[in-house]
């Protein structure tokens, strides 16, 4: 999933209850199946909570590397004006 699509499916979990229920079921199932396997069926809703903190964690850090990577374009843009300029002056 991209940054927005990951935003957008990350917000209407939040907001939707129905959803939220039908991830929390598709997660139970497909987690609760390799624990009881393992024989550990031990918090899995605060392992589906620790899951959707963790893609929150990982889309701000993506945003921000977005953020950084525009911040450094703008910066050589910068630098480039100021060659150019120092070039004409000269
Ligand atoms: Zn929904």
């Amino acid at each position: 999933m991209d940054n927005q699509e990951l935003s957008d499916f990350l917000a209407h979990i939040d907001s939707c209850p129905e959803c939220k229920e039908e991830l929390t079921i598709q997660f139970l199932v497909k987690v609760g199946m390799q624990r009881l396997e393992d024989g550990n069926t031990f918090n899995l809703s605060s392992e589906l909570e620790n899951l959707l903190n963790d893609s929150k964690k990982k889309l701000s850090a993506r945003r921000y590397l977005v953020l950084i990577s525009f911040g450094l374009e703008v910066a050589v843009a910068a630098m480039l004006a100021v060659c150019l300029l120092l070039l004409v002056a000269l």
